[in-house]
């Protein structure tokens, strides 16, 4: 079979053993993970806090777990929405849920009432696993009138070294008593295969609201070799788990590939730039992917060494763009170069990544770190307007295809069909590739807002924003921001005879939405730009 890099001679000096037709090793995420209980069943999968499980104890808790989901009635196929932090409960809920023959939904934790409403009712998930804090703050309000019948709350202090005391939630199943429970009882058998679901991931992706990305786990299993054969990773690494586990990069860059190598995942609850300096000091750990933000923040940790993070030295940046002076200043800082990954949540994760040990070249033009080259067994076409294939150096649509592409959006194959026809991705950003065949991405097709890795589809915002009695129009663009690349800002022209103040109108997003999501500037305009056809011109907005 030939290889995408046979005409790329210069990718074996740093690639070498990778050629396309790579196997992917187990029928499923399930299949993986039970690979690795089998071959060291005593070794840590788990640390938190002090705390930690062994596979054979997460393998245990996930017997139980399916157990006692399937005596309340779930059934193969049935969604099971997963609504908290970093927490061991995540994945225990996640593998759990894989046993009992189910689909997991990973929902932002920063997602408030309506955000997780919709997702709820677009996933039709039966059971719901959240932290008690969460069920207080926003999802008991939220579930009656769902199809969710079987609530489950855990606490953040549980799998800690010294627990806390836990909080009453009255009308919700204990996580931790079911699982007390249900010990020792076989889960249901089922059979997983790769064209099953493992998960649905919800992204505004290019087409507009929230949708859920239908992973499969072929696509789990080929990403988790992915990460382990191009950083290199084996059971004596330990990851470091700074991105969110909701997110396709927690999903995949931690979780799945810690299953598959059965190397411990370090976890906290959320992220904490001191508190992460400290456990890469106390755990050793060696590997880890975030978004530049975590970089930016782990650079301004007050007093920080550079040998802090001595131990860290495989680290891949995804999810948003990194600038070359980013990867320099934390090289200066700390010794250790970040190697850029590129993907979206269609792609399960990364498409592109720069080999590890190889710095990645700058695009001369736009001063653009290279996102990499496309993974093993991925094509990666640069198309113009009519689909036309580009030649290198020539900037146009990146159009992916791979074995990571996913299976389609939940209930959507209209949306599919746009933006996955046969399996290729049109990822709606906008890049080339140079002669050596390094990508580079410089633009983006789609509105989304990239706020450190954090995306935010600018309809969601301005909804809410026309919910305001005082808002005539509004439309939301990204603009610059130091910290997290792009920040949201919001172009607002009033009713006549209504007055109100910026300040009023962010306080209004700020309760109705995510952190990241809320406008952190708003500007009062007459009128807003448009064409003559009366469509919203974007750009001109972004300009300034
Ligand atoms: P998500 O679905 O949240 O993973 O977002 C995917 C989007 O993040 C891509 O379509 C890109 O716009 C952006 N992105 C991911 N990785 C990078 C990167 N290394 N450089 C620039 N943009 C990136």
């Amino acid at each position: 079979m030939m290889s995408v890099y046979d005409d790329r001679p210069w990718l074996a000096r740093y690639a070498p053993g990778q050629p396309a037709g790579i196997t992917v090793e187990h029928e499923s995420a399930l299949a993986m993970f039970r690979a690795s209980v089998a071959r060291d069943p005593d070794g840590d999968i788990l640390r938190y806090f002090g705390g930690r499980i062994t596979l054979r104890e997460l393998d245990e808790l996930t017997d139980a777990f399916a157990a006692g989901i399937t005596d309340a009635g779930f059934r193969p196929g049935e969604r099971v929405a997963i609504y908290a932090q970093n927490v061991p409960q995540f994945v225990i809920a996640q593998v759990g849920t894989w046993k009992a023959g189910g689909i997991a939904v990973s929902v932002n934790p920063m997602n408030r009432g309506r955000e997780l409403g919709q997702l709820l009712a677009d996933s039709g998930a039966t059971v719901l696993v959240t932290l008690q804090s969460l069920w207080h703050e926003v999802a008991a309000e939220v579930v009656p009138g769902t199809a969710v019948r079987t609530v489950l709350t855990t606490s953040e202090l549980e799998y800690r070294a010294e627990p806390g005391s836990p909080v009453e939630c009255p009308g919700t199943v204990d996580l931790a008593g079911m699982l007390a429970r249900f010990r020792g009882v076989a889960p249901p058998s089922v059979t997983l295969g790769p064209d099953d679901i493992a998960f649905l991931t919800y992204t505004s992706g290019t087409t507009g609201p929230p949708k859920g990305a239908m992973t499969t786990h072929r696509n789990v299993v080929f990403n988790a070799q992915t990460y382990r054969d191009w950083v290199g990773l084996s059971e004596d690494d330990v990851i470091l788990g700074v991105a969110p586990l909701f997110h396709i990069t927690g999903l995949i860059g931690h979780i799945a590939v810690a299953l598959l190598v059965g190397a411990p995942l370090v976890l906290m609850h959320r992220f904490d730039a001191a508190r992460t300096v400290e456990t890469v000091r106390a755990e050793r750990a060696t590997f880890t992917v975030g978004s530049i933000t975590v970089f930016i923040a782990l650079m301004n940790v007050p007093d920080v060494d550079r040998d802090a993070l001595a131990s860290l030295r495989k680290i891949y940046s995804g999810g948003a763009p990194i600038p070359p002076s980013t990867v320099k200043a934390f090289q200066a800082m700390f010794g250790t170069y970040i190697h850029n990954c590129y993907g979206l949540t269609e792609t399960t994760s990364p498409s592109h990544a720069v080999p590890f040990g190889v710095e990645a070249p700058v695009d001369p033009a736009s001063g653009a770190l290279s996102v990499g080259v496309p993974v093993y067994d991925t094509v990666v076409r640069v198309v113009d307007e009519d689909g036309r294939e580009l030649p290198a150096g020539e900037v146009g649509e990146l159009v992916t295809s791979g074995p990571q592409v996913v299976a389609g959006y939940w209930e959507k194959p209209a949306e599919a069909e746009k933006a996955l026809p046969g399996g290729r991705l049109y990822t709606g950003d906008v890049g080339y590739m140079d002669a050596e065949g390094w990508f580079y991405v410089v633009d983006r097709k789609k509105d989304q807002i990239n706020a450190g890795g954090y995306k935010v589809w600018p309809r969601e915002v301005e909804d809410v924003l026309y919910e305001h009695e005082a808002v005539r129009e509004a439309a939301v663009v990204g603009v610059p921001d130091e910290y997290r690349g792009e920040t949201v800002k919001a172009f607002v022209s009033l009713r006549p005879g209504f007055s109100v103040t910026a300040e009023e109108l962010i306080s209004f997003c700020r309760q109705r939405m995510a952190a990241y999501k809320y406008p952190r500037q708003v500007e009062f305009l007459e009128e807003l730009p448009k064409t003559v056809s009366g469509k919203l011109l974007r750009r001109a907005l972004r300009g300034g």
